[in-house]
């Protein structure tokens, strides 16, 4: 079996020297690791502050919560359900964009149409890596008078015209979970120049106390255990070399595919540095009749000859039962999002993939049948 994702992890000696560490000095959370962890993603990023929580979910409930903000966000529909459900738990109504047929990021017209309805929010996310329009948003969310905040979880070591993905909008939140570009087991990373919105943060991941306990603030429990940070310190130390893997395996799998006529690629600006958290391919569907899909036919064929293969994101979060039961979602067709939801197939890639396996999961795809 050829799996879709491998962990990205540092050697297990130097993190063991941390774990060791942290065991034997009986300080397993709220401690130094977490504060130099934050302090090095923040440099390595170029912002102000990052605040570490215990993962990409929580980071955004309390990003919005922080923020005070209420009433209507922009966010895309196509998309992990983790970036909707952040607003959910704020009482916050999603109104679903749009995402372009070929870069897979929200449409920066439909953002900005529905700007024009009294939103208070956009919300963006780096489709499998993939920076959005980030000029374009900046530029909207500007005129309109709204803040920005990007769901970056698959995002970090990813760079937009120069400029590392984290260092965007007012808030953009990183995953830390086991299939993301940067692995602490589970976590998040918030990074914002917003100084006191961090220390409001701080605050917020344990349970809203300031210090004195008679707290004024409703929080969680989101923090970082030592543990968690200590692997995620070494593994900054080859996020760089783990992102460079990734960009060259998928130019194979481009290399390897170019001659099936059906098949698309996820589309990347010149200027952008795509992270690849996932490999994502469009398998065509034009002529369907009522036919299984050719990409639901490639997954099938792919998995039965051992590789694990994921429809990203099907459905798309808008058709979730939970969001499709909401009028405001039922009223708007989303007809890109809807295609990309139908024919987007997300095929193996991890840093570690041997070139062998490429051109193996090449040829089984050269070799599905037709539907
Ligand atoms: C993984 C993921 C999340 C959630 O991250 P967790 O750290 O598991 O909470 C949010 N948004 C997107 C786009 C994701 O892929």
């Amino acid at each position: 079996m050829i799996p879709i994702s491998r962990p990205s992890l540092p050697p297990y000696s130097k993190v063991a020297k941390h774990w060791k560490h942290i065991y034997e000095s009986g300080m397993l959370t709220n401690h130094k690791y977490v504060e130099q962890l934050e302090k090095a993603v923040a440099a390595y990023i170029g912002v102000k502050e990052c605040v570490a929580v215990a993962n990409c979910t929580s980071g955004l409930i309390l990003s919005f919560k922080a923020l005070g903000i209420r009433g209507k966000v922009v966010v895309p529909a196509f998309t992990f359900m983790a970036t909707a459900h952040a607003l959910l738990w704020n009482n916050i109504e999603p109104v679903f964009a749009d995402s372009n047929d070929d870069t897979m990021t929200v449409d920066t017209e439909d953002v900005e149409r529905l700007c024009k309805k009294g939103v208070s929010a956009i919300m963006a996310v780096y489709t499998f890596g993939n920076p959005p329009d980030l000029a374009a948003l900046e530029d909207i969310a500007q005129r309109s008078g709204i803040p920005l905040i990007l769901d970056a979880a698959h995002a970090l070591g990813g760079s937009y015209r120069g400029k590392k993905a984290g260092s965007f909008g007012k808030v953009e939140v990183f995953s830390l979970s086991p299939t993301k570009t940067l692995v602490s087991g589970e976590g998040g990373i918030i990074a914002t120049d917003d100084k006191d919105l961090a220390y409001r943060l701080r605050r917020l991941r344990d349970y809203g106390n300031d210090g004195n306990y008679d707290c004024e603030w409703l929080g969680l429990n989101a923090r970082m255990s030592e543990f968690h940070a200590a692997l995620a310190l070494e593994g900054l130390k080859i996020l760089d070399e783990n992102i460079k893997q990734r960009i060259k395996k998928a130019s194979r799998y481009k290399e390897c595919l170019a001659d099936v006529p059906w098949l698309k690629f996820q589309k990347v600006r010149e200027d952008c540095l795509c992270t690849y958290k996932d490999f994502a391919v469009i398998a065509e569907t034009s002529n369907l009749n009522g036919k299984k899909s050719l990409r639901d036919n490639l997954a099938e064929h792919l998995q039965f000859k051992g590789i694990q293969v994921k429809k990203y994101f099907c459905p798309a979060v808008h058709k979730l039962k939970i969001y499709d039961r909401m009028a405001p979602s039922r009223a708007r067709k989303l007809s890109k999002t809807e295609h990309l939801s139908r024919s987007v197939l997300c095929l193996p890639l991890h840093p570690n993939l041997a070139d062998t396996e490429i051109v193996c999961i090449a040829d089984a795809i050269r070799k599905a049948p037709s539907p």
